[in-house]
């Protein structure tokens, strides 16, 4: 079979005056007026309980948009009844089919629903319209292309024959459900943890974060449209706790597919590895967790392109990708240009609420994160280890606003520089050039996270030194650009380390994860 051509979906620009921006300021308007009721769904099913959570924009918290049904462990039960009911049909359809039903809902996000998905992750999760397009539109209809032409070559992976004897793989989903656990940062990675696993013929039980139930929703709504069976992906809305009980302790639990901190992973895998003896079968663990990303600049970087790639890489999206940069190494001779160029930058830089598109920075996604970034900046405030060069303000009377924030800190080690933050806050260590030796290994030694980094040098016997001596510190590498920012097929992504299995969303590998093969081999 020859697939449908598959590219990456092009960006639209939202433009002023352009049509895409006029549909979306209606949908926003739409969607703003509330009125939400959202329930689970599990097979197929909308669940409403007396448990009703508010949803509200982080950016506007006095702006009630309504409600979704929170569940408690029987919901779990509940889910993983119905995955298990739903996976011997849904294994035996064909593969065109399972991929008909994903390569469809891809088309409906870029047709029909582009703007609702673009909507409801700026209002629920405070994510400018550009950055919208790029993860809720783009990144996801690429995740469930790229998924389909990836299964087909995997399908396509064949061992050899002999005469008389006809050898053939067997790709065979998992024995089982799969637990997809997904983060509030990305609606792409969202909707794709389930999806991956359940275009292989897998069943899947997903808990979406609570500060992202809004596109959790919309992405059910369309999947059920493209043809979603009942049952193959249910979606609920309980306590962490609630849910791993459950599960880990069920003896048909096959795989987790996981993005959020690295925390909650390593409970995860402790929990599933003191149940161990229960399984079936060994399940596939796959997580892509916390970060600590780096930008290290060389003495003969552009200062202008680090720069950008700090205001870029740092405060996009508020600084909430595990991919953000949130530690900067600047030589001497670059700091007072990279310093000015930032300032310059942020200057122009705007931060308010999703509706006015001339904000770049928004809300961070809620309070307890907001206290816990105000709380870092008053430290860096009062600490004598370090100055505040650029912002260091914040303000939560109508949203949760987090002003992008340079500190400078005098010492490497100082606690922005390896800790994982999640918000709009960068610290840079200025060195000395002479000293770069001691300033790489301290790089690589200072935190156990090693998902992406970017380094900045025209020297080519720099790019090609650093590039080897830091070949463990990231899973994704940039030279000369911003860590940020990887598209489905062009930078397959994920982290090694303490930033989870690099088995690179989107890809191939990733895929694999979700298959358990079978050979056979058969004698005329
Ligand atoms: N893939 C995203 C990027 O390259 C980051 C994903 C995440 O934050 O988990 O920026």
């Amino acid at each position: 079979y020859k697939l449908p051509e598959i590219k990456n979906e092009p960006v639209l620009s939202y433009a002023p005056g352009s049509i895409e921006r006029e549909t979306l300021k209606k949908t926003l308007s739409e969607l703003n007026k509330g009125g939400l009721d959202i329930p689970m769904i599990i097979d197929g099913k909308e669940i409403r309980t007396n448990n009703t959570k508010e949803i509200r924009p982080p950016h506007n918290h006095q702006n009630l948009l309504g409600y979704y049904h929170q569940g408690d462990k029987s919901h779990v039960q509940m889910a993983i009844d119905a995955a298990l009911k739903a996976k011997p049909s849904w294994e035996a359809m064909n593969w065109e089919s399972r991929a008909a039903i994903f390569l469809k809902a891809a088309d409906l996000i870029a047709g029909p629903y582009r703007s609702q998905f673009n909507a409801v992750t700026m209002i629920g999760q405070s994510k400018n319209a550009y950055q919208s397009e790029i993860d809720a539109v783009c990144e996801l209809i690429d995740f469930y292309r790229y998924n389909v032409k990836n299964m087909h070559e995997i399908y396509n992976m064949q061992p050899n024959s002999s005469p008389g004897i006809w050898n053939r793989m067997v790709w065979r989903p998992l024995e089982g459900f799969i637990f997809a656990l997904t983060p509030f940062n990305f609606t792409s990675i969202a909707g794709n943890l389930g999806a991956a696993p359940a275009l292989m013929g897998n069943t899947v039980v997903w808990k979406p974060s609570k500060t992202a139930v809004y596109s959790a929703h919309l992405i059910m709504k369309v999947l059920k449209e493209a043809g979603l069976p009942d049952g193959v992906i249910n979606l609920i809305y309980v306590g962490g706790k609630e849910a791993t009980d459950v599960i880990f302790d069920h003896r048909e639990f096959a795989g987790l597919h996981f993005t959020g901190s690295t925390e909650v992973f390593n409970s995860m895998w402790k929990s599933i590895a003191s149940n161990i003896t229960k399984y079936k079968s060994y399940p596939r663990i796959v997580g892509e967790t916390g970060g600590k990303d780096y930008i290290f600049a060389e003495k003969t970087a552009n200062a202008k392109q680090v720069a950008t790639a700090i205001t870029r890489g740092a405060f996009e999206y508020q600084g909430q990708k595990c991919s953000a940069a949130s530690r900067a190494y600047i030589p001497i001779n670059l700091w007072d240009d990279v310093k000015k160029f930032v300032a310059d930058d942020l200057s122009k830089i705007k931060t308010g609420v999703v509706e006015d598109f001339s904000n770049f920075v928004n809300a961070v996604i809620d309070e307890e994160s907001f206290d816990k970034l105000a709380k870092v900046i008053e430290d860096a405030k009062s600490s004598p280890d370090t100055e505040i060069v650029c912002g260091g303000n914040y303000d939560k009377s109508t949203g949760y606003f987090i002003y992008p924030t340079v500190i400078q800190a005098k010492r490497p080690d100082y606690i922005t520089m390896k800790e994982e933050l999640f918000g709009p806050i960068i610290t840079v260590y200025v060195y000395d050039p002479e000293e770069i030796d001691a300033v790489l290994d301290l790089l690589d030694k200072s935190t156990d996270y090693a998902l992406t980094g970017a380094i900045f040098s025209s020297d080519r016997a720099q790019i090609e030194k650093l590039t080897a001596k830091l070949t463990h510190t990231a899973g994704n590498f940039y030279i000369n650009d911003k860590p940020t920012g990887a598209v489905v097929d062009q930078q397959p992504f994920g982290g090694s380390r303490g930033s989870g299995t690099n088995d690179k969303a989107g890809s191939v590998l990733n895929l694999l994860r979700w298959v358990s093969p079978q050979c056979i081999k058969e004698t005329f």
